[in-house]
């Protein structure tokens, strides 16, 4: 039987997903996902292999978040205070 990590790893695997969307797919809280992709970023290491993510983006200004390492949303745009933020991408490559 595979473990809910490997299913999350393959779903992942050279195909982005949000955290969200990783949820639906296998039925968990969006939470519990998060909890497993910062196990996930560490054990891919030893293969070989990275968790790349594509950072969160405003949708009100167009602000990237590009230096986030945290996997969870931001709540907040600092440059213009929008909360209309497009969550952030995960992909093992
Ligand atoms: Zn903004």
């Amino acid at each position: 039987m595979k473990t809910i990590r490997q299913e999350i790893i393959e779903l992942i695997e050279d195909n982005p997903m949000t955290a969200k969307d990783i949820s639906q797919s296998l039925g968990l809280e969006e939470k519990q996902v998060t909890e497993h992709l910062e196990h996930i970023r560490q054990s891919v290491k030893k293969q070989g292999k990275k968790l790349v993510i594509t950072p969160p983006k405003c949708l009100s200004c167009g602000f990237v978040f590009s230096k986030r390492d945290k996997l969870t949303p931001p709540g907040r745009c600092p440059e213009c205070r929008s909360s209309h933020i497009q969550d952030p991408e995960f992909a093992i490559k």
